[in-house]
């Protein structure tokens, strides 16, 4: 729960101003309390746990594998640091049911060995499994030798909506405060050599501003005048209820990721709801986090039947829930972690996750409380600066499709 204005007792300076309260920016809260007590003040758009932007949600896949060796180097640490969130608050918000990874022979090939290339490299333990030995495994699974898949025992899920609040009251406990319902509009120097940052509540100022509002990122850095090339998409998770859910609990069944020569899809075991869940990555059309349709798109819930019903029928129920969701990309959908220096704001952190940060949303927060305390953090985020082509080049390719690009989709 937020804190009201009366609640700051007329403060207005905090050393530390966290916008947006999402899984990054909560994240952010939750470390920077540990290292600045009450001198916290994070501001969040709309009320908290709200689903209009890209965190809340009950399971977000979580895992060490990346094919990319910036992310490998973070990942272990995530794991870390959802843990201090668990011995901290004494509520489980990561399980590790293990993650299968399943490709037909000869179509994304490359995907596949791109993982497991990566896994040999980090020294993460996977096997590797032929249909029988997939479906010996996991008798859910109906595919043909045409299929190939590869298990990682550590992957699994985060509870997304219990991980931002965990991160909250934390911070809260430790005396940081948070207002929602509170949008800022503006961030600008003070005279002083602080910032202001203004909201409808008044302005405030601060020495350090991490600025984690998700699809809104340029609406507040417009003030400093700063871009980051963004696509938002509106992205789709449906839940079904399946009879056979005693078949998919996490003791029983693990995330599982399908790289299709189209998209990946990407399920999750039953969580909390009593359903099983699916989604497409990045199957979604461009829109902004003020204009979307909410609406779920017929067409991609079609294409995850027929999945289903092709690899695992049993997964397939009466459709309880389809979720519309937002995904704000880079170009090239890696992070950004930086300060605006190019723009003279070197005391205003921004992050992007692009679209795949959840996982990584704690650590995060950690890596954005060093920068703001600290000046630098301990963790190698140089691959994620702004300095980068796909950030630059005005005419960069993104590196996913769109769906009015997408044939089938
Ligand atoms: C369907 C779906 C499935 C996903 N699956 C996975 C997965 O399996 N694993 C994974 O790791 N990641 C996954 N992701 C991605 C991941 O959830 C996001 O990358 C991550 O949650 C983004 O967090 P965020 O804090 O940047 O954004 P958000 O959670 O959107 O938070 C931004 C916050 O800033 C606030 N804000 C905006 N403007 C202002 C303002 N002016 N003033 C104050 N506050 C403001 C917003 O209201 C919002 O609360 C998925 C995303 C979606 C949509």
């Amino acid at each position: 729960m937020a804190n009201s204005l009366e609640d700051l007792g007329g403060r207005r300076h905090f050393d530390y101003i966290v916008i947006g309260c999402g899984g990054i920016g909560s994240g952010a809260l939750f470390w920077l309390s540990k290292k600045a007590g009450s001198n916290v003040l994070g501001l969040e758009k709309f009320e908290l746990a709200h689903e209009n932007g890209g965190s809340q949600d009950i399971s977000r896949i979580i895992r060490l594998t990346y094919p990319d060796d910036r992310y490998l180097k973070l990942t272990p640490h995530t794991f870390t640091c959802w843990e201090a969130v668990e011995e901290e608050s004494g509520m489980q918000v990561v399980y590790k049911p293990g993650g299968v990874t399943l490709a037909e022979r000869g179509k994304t090939d490359h995907v596949m060995e791109k993982y497991e290339a990566a896994m040999r490299r980090a020294n993460i333990p996977f096997e590797t499994w032929d249909n029988k030995q997939l479906m010996e495994r996991y008798p859910q699974f109906t595919v043909g030798p045409e299929f190939q898949a590869t298990f990682q025992k550590d992957a699994g899920l985060v509870d997304a909506a219990l991980g931002n609040a965990l991160h909250v009251q934390l911070a809260q406990g430790r005396g940081a405060k948070v207002l929602d319902n509170c949008p800022v509009n503006r961030v600008a120097k003070a005279s002083n050599g602080l910032i202001t940052v203004s909201t409808p509540l008044g302005d405030f100022t601060c020495k350090k501003v991490i600025v984690t509002a998700g699809a809104w990122i340029n609406q507040v850095l417009s003030s400093i005048g700063c871009h980051v090339p963004v696509y938002v998409t509106e992205e789709n998770v449906t839940y079904f209820g399946s009879p056979h859910m005693k078949e998919f609990t996490k003791d029983k069944f693990p995330m599982f990721i399908y790289h299709t020569p189209i998209n990946d899809v990407y399920a999750l075991p039953v969580h909390v709801n009593g359903c099983t869940k699916i989604g497409v990555d990045a199957g979604g059309a461009v829109v902004s986090g003020d204009k979307r349709t909410w609406t779920p798109d017929p067409k991609r819930l079609e294409f995850l039947q027929d999945v289903c019903k092709k690899i695992i029928p049993k997964f397939l129920g009466p459709v309880v829930k389809t979720k519309t969701c937002l995904y704000t990309m880079t170009p090239d959908r890696d992070f950004l972690i930086d300060t605006c220096h190019r723009q003279g704001f070197s005391d205003v952190i921004v992050c992007c996750g692009a679209g795949h940060a959840y996982k990584f949303a704690s650590l995060l927060g950690k890596i954005l409380s060093e920068m703001a305390v600290d000046g630098q953090t301990q963790y190698d985020v140089s691959g994620f600066s702004w300095d980068r082509e796909a950030l630059t080049n005005p005419n960069f390719k993104p590196v996913f499709q769109m769906a009015s690009q997408k044939s089938k989709l």
